[in-house]
């Protein structure tokens, strides 16, 4: 499985990953951000198509390029049903708070907790982490983890938002994160590459 990484919306450093299976040419997006016209060139020129658009939870920033994206691709929009509402609604993912109306069609597909999402002959599993919003998701690849905004590198997601459980969200980490191998490669929705080996030993939000 490939992975990409690309930043389209800088106010806000989100990450939006490109993954793909080389062989069988058939990809995703996770979380697009921002610029759907850049993504779709993207997939183009590294030679995939998208078939799904999954957002990690429903804020304005992961959210912004999921219409135009769908138009240009005909991809369907994947998320956990408890952040769907947020999709539709500018004052319930935030975005207008930061002057920046965002709003995306309704999701095509619910992903639940340990559902298994197949691109190409690679897997993804969806892991139910609620916490930073009530419908988070993390998903798990081959040795690897997208892990939204739930965990970052030395750090977590806010929990000072309406909907935001700080006591979830560590035990989103504990529970279903850190029981994954050390050496698993994470890529969070903002900031850099980390690995659960390395979270387990120096996160300072997550005190055992
Ligand atoms: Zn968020
Ligand atoms: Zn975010």
């Amino acid at each position: 499985m490939q992975i990409k990484k690309l930043i389209l919306l800088e106010t806000f450093d989100t990450n939006t990953y490109l993954i793909w299976d080389r062989i069988e040419k058939v990809g995703t997006v996770i979380d697009p951000a921002n610029k759907a016209e850049v993504i779709f060139k993207e997939s183009q020129r590294l030679g995939f198509e998208i078939k799904y658009i999954i957002n990690t939870h429903g804020h304005g920033d992961h959210i912004g390029a999921n219409g135009k994206l769908k138009e240009l691709t005909g991809a369907e929009i994947c998320i956990h049903q408890l952040d769907n509402d947020k999709l539709k609604n500018p004052e319930l993912n935030f975005s207008i708070f930061f002057d920046y109306h965002v709003t995306s069609p309704s999701a095509d597909r619910f992903l639940e907790d340990n559902e298994i999402i197949s691109i190409g002959s690679e897997q993804l599993k969806v892991l139910h982490t609620p916490g930073h919003s009530i419908g988070s998701i993390c998903l798990l690849g081959n040795g690897f983890l997208i892990s939204g905004d739930t965990l970052f590198f030395e750090g977590v997601g806010r929990t000072d938002l309406p909907g935001s459980d700080e006591n979830e969200l560590r035990q989103s980490i504990k529970e279903k994160l850190f029981i994954l191998p050390d050496r698993t490669k994470v890529f969070p929705g903002h900031g850099g590459v980390t690995t659960i080996g390395h979270e387990k030993s120096h996160n300072p939000f997550i005190i055992f």
